[in-house]
Parts: C-alpha cells; structure tokens; sequence
C-alpha cells in the first residue's frame, strides 16, 4: 500500500508547545488516502518552488500583531521552503508512514464523530493513512498524574504522564506519529492552569484535549466549530512533527497562537511555503489533496475553507 521513498533520517530535536494559555502566577478503524506512486510522481524541488510563486497571489500577508497575539510576544524568525529543505526535515518514508490516533476517556457520541472526522482530515491533509486506536479509559491513569483544578473544580490530566508512560512506549513501528485525543483537560505540571495540547517531537507523540473546543452535541454550530478547531490543532500540532515551524509571514495554519480566539481566527489551508514543505514531507498530489479538502469542507461546513483551495485548485491545476 506504501509507496514513498525514504529521505531523510534524522529527528529534529523540536520542542514546541503551541496553543498555549498560561494564566497561573504567570486500531479498529482507518483512512488510507495514499494513492499507489505510478499514478503520480511526486514534485520536485524546483516544482514545489513554482507553485509557491504560483500561490502567492491569493495568499495574505501578516500586519503588525496586535497586543496579546502570539507574534506580539514570540520572537520567531519564520522559515521559508527553502530553509525548511536545508534543516533535513522529518517526512514520511517507507517505514513510517501512518499517523496513529489514540483516544483516552469517556467522550460523547458526537465528540467521537469528531475524532472519526478529524482523523479523516488528517488523512487528506498529511495524504497519509491514519489508523483510530481502541479507546483507552481514565480509569489506567493513575491519581498522580490527574487532578481536580483548584479554582474550577474540573478533572485534568498530567501531559508528560501521557506523553511519557502511555504514548511514547506504544509508538507503532509504522508509526509517522502517535497523537492522543483526551475528554478531560490537560495540565503539564506546577504553575500552568491548562493547555491544549502538548507533544515531544523528538518522540512522535503528542496529547490534545477536547474539552475546551466546546460541547458538539449542543447544536450543529457547536459540532462544526468544534470539528473545525480540532481539525485546525491536529493539523497545525502534526505540521510540527513534519519539522516545520511556525508561519511568521502569511495567513496560515502554521501560525503561532496564544489562545482560542487567535486561533479561531487563522485559517486551517497552509501558506505557499508552508504547502510546498508539507508536499516535499508527503510526496502527495496536490490537486488530489485539495480536492478532497474542498470535498471534506463542503461535506461538514468549513466554509471559510472553500473559497481558498477552489482558488488554490484552478491556479495549481493551469
Ligand atoms: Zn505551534
Ligand atoms: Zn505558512
């Protein structure tokens, strides 16, 4: 079913919490999109640098940031294709090729359909198989490593336990990256409230919760905007693993963020650069991957989406 060839081998020692807020004193099922390699070769680098000035156009570029946004606080120098290509990034190969989705906790029926779609998306975006672990309960995690928080009373669990003890060890030999989905809320140690997410890129493996994306089983608004945010942090989380850093230039799903809000207002499609590193990482088609994004955001309402890849699709497909 495979067919990329192996690149390059080293890890990159990334270590990157993103979608953070810090307000304390401070396999039973699968989505394969990969198409067999005779009906496509993959681009090369010099293809991959036109089509990022093929995109440019429709592409916007970042204002100043305002107080509060991540920019306003993060010294970050960016990272062109160019640069992304001489840091020997991380990309799938012949052996590791499968994202590996690993539920943890009691979640609703629609906060399942959630995961069920988000690893679709992960599918079509990464053009990578991804395989939905059995759930594993709360009930394996012990009490050193949960907490009820002291002021909001909710349940919350220990990042490095899970990245540590649960996820790191059972890391599938296919594995590209194993990346854990929880109901409750994540906390990574002393002095921090909550976080989103939190993942070691060093070992493939990364934690985040759903908890704050809102309860999907409200309404239908509710269910899209969840399912978009988590689509938005899954892919944006499993960018890092392919060793891109965050977008400092455009509009972007690599951008930093430093709440929901920044979040909620970045888009879920990549950035000409940041494209053009994520078809080198994945050797996919491009215009069958927008295609069955258009296709996935017109099925489940991410609209702000559409307009976007229909251009990106018409401009690459010329
Ligand atoms: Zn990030
Ligand atoms: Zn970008």
């Amino acid at each position: 079913m495979q067919s990329f060839l192996p690149q390059f081998k080293l890890s990159p020692r990334l270590t990157c919490v993103s979608l953070i807020w810090l307000f304390s004193t401070m396999a039973s099922q699968g989505f394969c999109q990969q198409q067999p390699a005779t009906q496509f070769r993959p681009l090369s680098v010099p293809a991959l640098k036109k089509t990022i000035k093929q995109l440019k156009p429709i592409n916007k570029l970042l204002g100043e940031p305002q107080p509060g946004q991540w920019l306003a606080q993060q010294k970050e120098s960016g990272q062109s294709f160019s640069e992304y290509l001489r840091s020997r990034p991380l990309t799938l190969t012949a052996n590791r090729h499968t994202l590996y989705v690993q539920p943890i906790g009691n979640f609703n029926p629609s906060q399942r359909e959630i995961i069920q779609l988000s690893s679709e998306y992960l599918s079509i975006y990464f053009s990578c198989p991804v395989k939905i672990l059995s759930t594993k309960s709360e009930d394996e995690i012990p009490a050193t490593a949960k907490r009820i928080h002291p002021s909001w009373g909710n349940q919350q669990l220990l990042t490095s336990y899970l990245l540590e003890k649960q996820l790191a060890p059972n890391l599938p030999q296919d594995a590209f990256a194993l990346i854990a989905f929880t109901a409750s809320d994540l906390w990574p140690g002393d002095g921090w409230n909550f976080v989103f997410g939190f993942a070691s890129f060093r070992e493939r493996v990364g934690v985040w919760s759903l908890s704050r994306f809102g309860d999907p089983a409200s309404d239908p608004e509710s269910f899209r905007r969840c399912l978009e945010r988590t689509c938005k942090l899954a892919t944006h989380e499993t960018g890092h693993m392919f060793s891109i850093k965050h977008c400092t230039r455009y509009a972007c799903n690599m951008q930093g963020s430093n709440s929901l809000a920044e979040s909620d207002s970045q888009p879920t499609h990549l950035c000409p650069e940041c494209h053009a590193k994520i078809i080198f990482a994945t050797q996919a088609d491009p215009i069958k991957r927008i295609n069955k994004l258009i296709s996935f955001s017109q099925k489940h309402g991410l609209n702000r989406e559409i307009n976007f890849l229909q251009e990106a699709r018409e401009i690459l497909d010329d």
